[in-house]
């Protein structure tokens, strides 16, 4: 029996989405690919909310943090990250490996940032790029990027935001909140299997690459390779770097022209309807957020174990067909996660709520 896959990415997939997958591959440079690639990358736009350049690249995640970071700031500068979670910490690890220069605005786990901190610490120092985690998947809470951009857009700082658990499923519009470099992976709220990851660059981020000192450090990553593929997919010409993840294009232009015909709107608040029948019905159950009041992400919930021990909670709940994730570097063991993003129904989290409750009764 097919079972709830109920974790923070990958997802349940809507059936389109894989049935786009399984398309004979054509070649990446055959027409009727471009015109599919070329509509993908404009139906990004509306996806990100932005004017911006999105660029679509085979690789994970993690690519696509690494690819934000190392094009627009090098060795001998300074980045600064907010560091809620286990995704800030990896960003930290990303800038190290590239030898640059690199500060923390630590908060503590299950609290967002607080943007008087981040206007303070900006103004202590020249920072070339300052990075957000939008929801860290490891505490399931949101920061707010609109206060975090009002605050940015008085400095020269490259505002980079990992999208990952958020992007089409949490509230975010790039350009008018001042984020210059924001990213996502497939799996997530964009609903495409793993393996594609996808940023936009607003100009102020294509300029500040333009402008960097030394010749760049990476090839793969560099954006110097990437846009002119980018544009000419969507002027309709053949062009080649490397070769693009034909399938997982297909099924992310479904994906997307889904998500362009509910609404940017639409969506947000079926994510929000979504998430809060989910906390209803945890707290109903005696479970505790992981995030404080008011902070707690729409795309995902952390929540602490009702004091049944970890593995037998999700062994448990995968028998009644439900898999959920557990908890990820400090709160390993110690929490559940639930994903409630992309094509998810109310069908989804009424039968997760009520596995969880017939888990609930086994112990
Ligand atoms: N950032 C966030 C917020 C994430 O949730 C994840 C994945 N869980 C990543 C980055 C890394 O993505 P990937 O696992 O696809 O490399």
């Amino acid at each position: 029996m097919a079972k709830l896959l109920m974790i923070p990415g990958p997802i349940n997939f809507d059936p389109e989405v894989i049935r786009a997958l399984s398309k004979v591959t054509v070649s990446h440079v055959a027409p009727e690919f471009i015109s599919i690639f070329g509509d993908t990358l404009r139906k990004l736009r509306q996806v990100f909310i932005s004017e911006g350049q999105p660029f679509v690249i085979a690789g994970s995640g993690t690519l696509a943090m690494e690819m934000a970071a190392t094009n627009v700031i090098q060795r001998g500068e300074k980045a600064l990250v907010v560091n809620n979670g286990v995704f800030g910490s990896r960003y930290v690890d990303i800038f190290k490996a590239h030898g640059i220069a690199v500060d923390e605005i630590q908060v503590e786990w299950g609290k967002a940032a607080d943007p008087t901190e981040v206007r303070e610490k900006l103004e202590s120092d020249d920072y070339k790029v300052l990075t957000v985690t939008h929801v860290d998947t490891s505490t399931g809470i949101a920061n707010d990027i609109e206060a975090i951009g009002n605050v940015v857009k008085d400095f020269d700082t490259i505002f980079i935001v990992d999208a990952v658990c958020s992007l089409a499923g949490q509230r975010l519009y790039q350009d008018k909140q001042h984020v210059d470099i924001c990213f996502t992976g497939s799996q997530k709220a964009l609903g495409v299997p793993p393996g594609l990851a996808i940023l936009n660059f607003n100009q102020k981020a294509l300029d500040a690459h333009a402008k960097l000192k030394h010749p760049i450090e990476c090839f793969y990553t560099s954006i110097d390779n990437w846009l002119p593929i980018m544009q000419a997919y969507e002027r309709g010409d053949p062009s080649y770097f490397g070769t693009p993840a034909v399938n997982l294009i297909y099924a992310l232009h479904e994906s997307v022209k889904q998500i362009v015909s509910e609404g940017m709107e639409a969506r947000f608040e079926r994510h929000e309807k979504l998430a809060e029948m989910m906390r209803k019905g945890l707290t109903e159950m005696d479970f505790k957020l992981v995030p404080e009041d008011g902070w707690a992400a729409n795309t995902m919930s952390a929540v602490y174990h009702n004091g049944i021990a970890d593995a037998d909670f999700r062994g448990q709940l995968s028998q009644e067909g439900v898999i959920v994730a557990g908890g990820l570097g400090k709160l390993k063991g110690k929490i559940f996660r639930i994903g409630h993003m992309g094509a998810i129904n109310a069908n989804d989290v009424s039968a997760t709520l009520n596995a969880i409750q017939r888990t609930l009764k086994m112990f």
